[in-house]
């Protein structure tokens, strides 16, 4: 069974955004940030002014990921709740590497 059956989330992290902002648009603050996988807005996070949250409020774009996209970055949507990524590919190569 799918964990969460998110509508957004093919729609919308199939396109690759590039964040527009190495720190929060709205205050600046250098981290921890989410970006706007919509749009590529950059907002800081719940623990600072949760501009993040602002942002989704404001344009109902649903969809963040955590600040520096790399491979541990996970999808979250304010709409469903719920992270979207939590499959773990990484485990395969782990264990490659250990050999
Ligand atoms: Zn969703
Ligand atoms: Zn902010
Ligand atoms: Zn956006």
């Amino acid at each position: 069974m799918q964990k969460t059956e998110c509508t957004h989330y093919d729609e919308v992290v199939s396109v690759v955004v590039e964040p527009k902002a190495e720190v929060c648009q709205v205050c600046g603050i250098n981290g921890p940030l989410r970006m706007c996988a919509t749009c590529g807005f950059v907002g800081c996070c719940e623990s600072m002014n949760s501009h993040d949250t602002e942002h989704w409020k404001e344009t109902g774009h649903p969809i963040i990921r955590r600040m520096p996209l790399d491979e541990a970055s996970w999808v979250w949507c304010y709409e469903h709740h719920d992270y979207l990524r939590d499959e773990e590919p990484a485990k395969t190569s782990e264990a490659a590497s250990n050999r």
